[in-house]
């Protein structure tokens, strides 16, 4: 009998535990569809962390300070900072360095309009993007949860501008609203001085806030220099150039020119190998990137000193097809311009932020490579231009009227970011895409600097932060 009673007693017990259960996973349940609609608010506030603040004009200008976090808001996403790439691009804004051929007048090339509030006078985190965990959430945000791994992109994407809306969310029209007056104070500085970040992200410090239109979650495992090279603005917009199919579809067994072997062009080159391109000429003047880019896909590598005013040909001759005959699918009968040119070329070369300290290109303003990138390109071919260059482009304008060549221009290689970001770090995760080949130099935070310096004067491939 009392067995009895205690078998009942337990089964009651079971009964309840599993209503319990039941109940809890109702309202786990419950709380899960109100997270699509609500979240809790944010507690984090006056949080110390350190920070890589820039101000002022001139080298020096980059100091490692405690800031203190602001209370988040709205939209807005406090991500802890795992990974961060130092992008050339921020090359003038960090080191205060001014590259070569830009009036000193305009300090970094960042001069504003005259009356208009100085950049350089305010209290600014440098990066643009990188990857970490979402430890706080506004209350509108819906895209992500505390906890989540992110990248935050270096383009956002809203879904609902007039260029989202057609398919280019690459120029989300939250892109140009970054300038000293768009930019909101996230931290303080001891002396009370506000903290902004570049671009509304930052990077360059233990914590970013920004709006939940730049981050894309990521649910990988990967270690945090690796994801953190995978999703950084030049491997996202070499990759989005190539594997994206946002602006270009790479055909198998095509031709791909890759022009400028940085980290973005060496991603470029990784994107057409991935997407089935048979020939790909990787094209620098680094000894080092030209091995790094045969590394990882490159059929052909070519130094753009050396070939001198025969690049363009040289391309055109190692994409010469099979057969010239006309009735048997042949490719440039005429023989004037003996060879077919590339199917697809990747411009990523880019001017010049500082004098490199290894090889230089032929053009420290960048327009040469950009010329011969489009010259090297087959009738009827795509070019996508991504690099920042000085000064304006002259082509032969029959060439550019009806000589076939489609151009493309777009942030980030035109990639869709909550599309792309997360097929690009599944390609990392499976090893179809090379990070550790491209992040020649991973530093802590605190080193931050000097790696910046490796950058600036092309002694790395590129480098990456992590925190
Ligand atoms: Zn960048
Ligand atoms: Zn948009």
């Amino acid at each position: 009998m009392s067995d009895t009673k205690n078998d009942k007693g337990a089964l009651s017990r079971r009964r309840l535990l599993k209503k319990t259960v039941a109940a809890a996973a109702g309202g786990a349940a419950l709380l899960a569809q109100a997270g699509a609609f609500a979240q809790p608010p944010a507690a984090v506030t006056k949080r110390r962390f350190k920070a890589w603040i820039s101000r002022g004009d001139g080298p020096g200008r980059t100091t490692l300070q405690e800031a203190v976090l602001r209370p988040i808001t709205g939209r807005q996403v406090l991500v802890r900072t795992e990974a961060t790439n130092l992008c050339y691009s921020n090359v003038p804004a960090v080191l205060g360095l001014t590259p070569p051929g830009v009036p000193a007048t305009r300090p970094n090339g960042l001069g504003p309009p005259p009356g208009a509030r100085r950049l350089n006078d305010m209290a600014v985190i440098q990066g643009h993007g990188g990857v970490g965990v979402v430890e706080g959430v506004g209350p509108e945000v819906r895209r992500v949860q505390v906890g989540d791994r992110v990248c935050v992109s270096g383009t956002p994407q809203c879904g609902s501008c007039y260029r989202c809306l057609r398919g280019r969310s690459d120029m989300c029209q939250f892109l140009s609203a970054n300038g000293a007056d768009d930019l909101v104070a996230m931290a303080d500085l001891p002396d009370g001085t506000p903290v902004y970040q570049n671009s509304h992200i930052g990077g360059l410090a233990e914590l970013m806030v920004t709006f939940e239109e730049w981050v894309v979650p990521i649910f990988t495992k990967l270690p945090a220099a690796d994801v953190g090279m995978a999703c950084s603005c030049t491997a996202v917009a070499g990759l989005g150039a190539t594997v994206a199919h946002a602006l270009i579809a790479i055909e198998p067994a095509s031709s791909v020119a890759v022009v400028g072997c940085g980290p973005l062009g060496l991603s470029a080159v990784q994107g057409a190998r991935i997407a089935g391109a048979s020939t790909i000429i990787a094209i620098d003047p680094i000894a080092a990137r030209r091995d790094a880019a045969r590394k990882v896909g490159a059929t052909h590598v070519l130094d753009p000193n050396a070939e001198g005013d025969g690049l363009v040909q040289r391309v055109r001759a190692l994409t010469t097809w099979p057969t010239d005959r006309l009735w048997s699918g042949g490719r440039n009968p005429s023989g004037r311009r003996p060879g077919a040119g590339a199917d697809y070329v990747i411009e990523a070369a880019g001017a010049e932020n500082a004098a490199p300290k290894l090889e230089r290109g032929p053009d420290p303003n960048g327009i040469l490579p950009m010329q011969q990138s489009y010259q090297m390109c087959s009738q009827g071919g795509h070019l996508i231009t991504t690099s920042l260059v000085r000064g304006d482009l002259t082509l032969p304008g029959a060439l550019f009227s009806i000589g076939g060549v489609t151009h493309h221009a777009g942030q980030a290689g035109g990639c869709s970011p909550m599309r792309d970001i997360p097929r690009f770090v599944e390609l990392t995760e499976k090893k179809q895409f090379d990070a550790k080949t491209l992040a020649t130099t991973v530093v802590p935070l605190e080193r931050m600097l000097e790696a910046y310096e490796e950058v600036a004067y092309r002694t790395t491939i590129t480098a990456i932060m992590t925190a």
